[in-house]
């Protein structure tokens, strides 16, 4: 039943820590980031670096896994478009519990329970997790980004001070330019005010 690939970057094996509950060992370790790893509008590139500080603790069902991990984020504003620059730090624990343990204990209400295969452990699901519950589902390159502007498109945050002295939309710009010859030729002609 064992699927999972020891060589894999997020796959631990826990073969040196043993089962004697209470023995503990710190990893630190720097894996390259999965792909997909966050949301479409701001992820961690795969490929990036993923600092990982974990302690691993033999207790009596399993491993418990707490830590932190690391990432360099990218992404884009969902206002302004603009590329945000950011990282993201998530702290991560679950209990992955003995396979042969849990083969005697038939599986309760929860399926989700994570299970060490053949002493290994698959950090992937829990990064990925962690990870995406840390991002914002609207990620701003600023708390208080004004976007852009609705009539020609520029970024109002690089000018502030940004306004169109008479906005015209531009579906009746030759309209409003045909009314105004025939103002200054003629003022008795003027229908606007209808
Ligand atoms: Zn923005
Ligand atoms: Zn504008």
């Amino acid at each position: 039943m064992s699927g999972l690939d020891p060589r894999a970057p997020l796959v631990l094996d826990t073969r040196e820590l043993g089962r004697r509950a209470g023995s503990q060992r710190e990893v630190e370790l720097t894996v390259p980031a999965p792909a997909d790893l966050g949301i479409d509008v701001l992820r961690v590139a795969e490929g990036t670096p993923v600092e990982l500080d974990l302690r691993l603790e033999a207790v009596l069902e399993g491993v418990l896994v707490t830590g932190t991990a690391r990432a360099a984020l990218v992404g884009e504003c969902v206002r302004c478009l603009r590329e945000i620059d950011d990282d993201v730090e998530v702290e991560l624990q679950e209990l992955y519990v003995y396979d042969d343990i849990r083969d005697r204990e038939p599986a309760e209400e929860d399926d989700e329970v994570s299970l060490l295969e053949d002493d290994l452990l698959d950090l992937e699901p829990l990064l990925r997790d962690a990870v995406v519950l840390a991002l914002p589902f609207q990620p701003l390159c600023e708390d208080d980004c004004p976007g852009l502007c609705t009539e020609c498109g520029a970024r109002l945050a690089d000018d502030p001070d940004h306004g169109h002295e008479d906005p015209i939309d531009p579906r009746w710009a030759g309209l409003t330019a045909l009314t105004q010859t025939g103002l200054t030729q003629d003022p008795d002609n003027d229908e606007r005010g209808a």
